[in-house]
């Protein structure tokens, strides 16, 4: 067995100096160099069971595969072996949490997992630099039309199955570009926009056309789709946030996360002048500790904040991981992120009693701390009242609380669309929030039930 993995120490921060980072809304990650990301690839062990394959990556991409070409330096042959199972590696290379490095074996047993995703991201941008990305065109059409509803990487995923197997695809979507979430949610700090450019001219090129600007229900009706259209795939993702009706909410100054995410990559892309949303030279108080409190934490320090707080109902995650999810599950624990670096300060177990305001304008947040119970498998529970309520002074609240799930007749209910057998849902509209790479494959999984 190599001990590469012990020489060899895993990368655990590729950031960008803060200094820099945060004058500028380009990715926080530094590239690493070929050579670095080679000897990060000779850390795998090229298991006999390879877990980030088989259970941790949705698309069960052929990551020890990829990673022996990349260590051979056969660059070529590691796009091939990546690009044969991950319709979109330039975006989940830079984005997704990396299932696949914590169900890793070297994780499990210590030494920090192999990196994964950056020897994706070198190998994708090193096939993209040296010309081997195609348009995935159909050898010939096979005469049937199939409209995807919603643009997100769900829709674009089946898009992009459907067509190479023949099908004339047609993408509907109420925003003037596609990318969903991955355009008008993450940050440009996370995900270069001119990346889904990019992705969608290769998709224009292989057949499939785009209808931006086009709601279902009030553009173009379900029963005019399915009269024009042999299936539809639903992928209209989880439109509806979760909200937070305390005393006080109709205050000025409270915003939900993508009114703020949206506008400032609008602003950024050029698709608007200014921003909906600023918080320059405002402190700011974000409810929600998640991820997307952290982009949005990111974004208003980039916008000129005073300062940045979150606030979560939950409990402060453990600094290890969590007893209750062992190797090789994704394991439950406190995690860092770019934006705490950047000076985010987080509060965790903190309820939200009411909003204050000034002439109509919110001006701070009364909070309570809680104690939590636990459930025997570990869950939080319920949570108790643990001290005086105080007040957290801000000029700008964003919510970040998530998404909400709705039923499948929900779904195609507000489409105007029957439950029957040539319509499918796929990504966050069939399973509620999730992530990227898993909206992908479920795309492409809903797509193969078409074919
Ligand atoms: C702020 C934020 C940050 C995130 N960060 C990450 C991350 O770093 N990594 C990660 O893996 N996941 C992340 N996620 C989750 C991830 O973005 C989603 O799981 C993923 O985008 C879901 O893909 P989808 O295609 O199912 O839906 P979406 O991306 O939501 O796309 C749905 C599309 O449907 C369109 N649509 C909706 N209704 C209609 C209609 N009636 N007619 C036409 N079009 C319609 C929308 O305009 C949209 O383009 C994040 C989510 C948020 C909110």
């Amino acid at each position: 067995m190599s001990k590469t993995f012990i020489e060899i120490p895993r990368l655990e921060h590729v950031y960008r100096p803060i200094g820099e980072r945060v004058n500028d809304c380009s990715e926080v990650e530094a590239t690493l160099t070929a050579e670095e990301v080679q000897r990060l690839s000779r850390r795998c062990q090229n298991c006999g069971l390879p877990y980030c394959h088989a259970m941790g990556c949705p698309l069960q991409n052929a990551v020890p595969d990829m990673n022996r070409a990349v260590m051979h330096g056969d660059w070529r042959d590691a796009w091939e072996r990546l690009s044969e199972t991950s319709p979109f590696p330039e975006f989940t290379s830079r984005i997704c949490p990396a299932l696949c490095e914590a169900s890793c074996c070297l994780e499990g047993e210590g030494f920090g997992a192999t990196n994964v995703r950056q020897i994706e991201k070198k190998v994708v941008d090193t096939a993209f630099a040296n010309g081997w990305v195609f348009p995935r065109k159909p050898l010939q059409r096979n005469g049937r039309h199939v409209a995807v509803i919603g643009g997100g990487p769900a829709g674009l995923a089946a898009a992009v199955k459907l067509n190479e197997a023949g099908c004339k695809v047609v993408i509907y979507d109420r925003n003037e570009k596609p990318g969903g979430l991955l355009r008008y949610g993450i940050p440009c700090f996370k995900l270069d926009k001119a990346l889904i450019d990019r992705r969608w001219q290769l998709m224009e090129e292989a057949g499939i056309e785009f209808h931006g600007k086009t709601e279902v229900g009030p553009d173009v009706s379900g029963s005019f789709l399915l009269k024009h259209y042999d299936a539809i795939v639903v992928a209209n993702g989880t439109p509806v946030p979760r909200d937070l009706k305390v005393p006080g909410r109709e205050l000025s100054g409270i915003v939900q996360a993508l009114e703020l995410l949206g506008g400032q990559n609008r602003k950024n892309t050029g698709e608007a002048a200014e921003t909906v949303v600023s918080g320059f030279g405002k402190d700011v108080l974000i409810i929600g500790g998640g991820d997307t409190g952290n982009d949005c934490a990111g974004t208003v320090i980039r916008q000129g904040a005073n300062s940045v707080m979150s606030i979560d109902l939950m409990p402060k995650p453990p600094i290890e991981r969590d007893v209750h999810t062992p190797w090789p599950m994704w394991p439950y624990k406190l995690r860092g992120s770019s934006s705490v670096d950047e000076g985010l300060q987080r509060f965790w177990a903190l309820n939200t009693l009411r909003f204050i305001g000034e002439n109509g304008h919110v001006t701070g947040v009364e909070v309570v701390p809680v104690k939590w119970e636990f459930a025997p498998n570990g869950k939080p529970s319920k949570f108790t009242v643990a001290g005086p309520s105080r007040t957290i002074n801000c000029g700008l609240v964003v919510l970040a609380m998530g998404f909400l799930k709705r039923s499948r007749e929900d779904v195609l209910a507000s489409l105007g669309l029957p439950d029957q057998k040539n319509v499918l849902i796929a990504g966050d509209a069939a399973w509620g929030p999730s992530l990227v790479v898993r909206a992908i494959a479920d795309g492409l999984k809903c797509a193969s039930q078409l074919i």
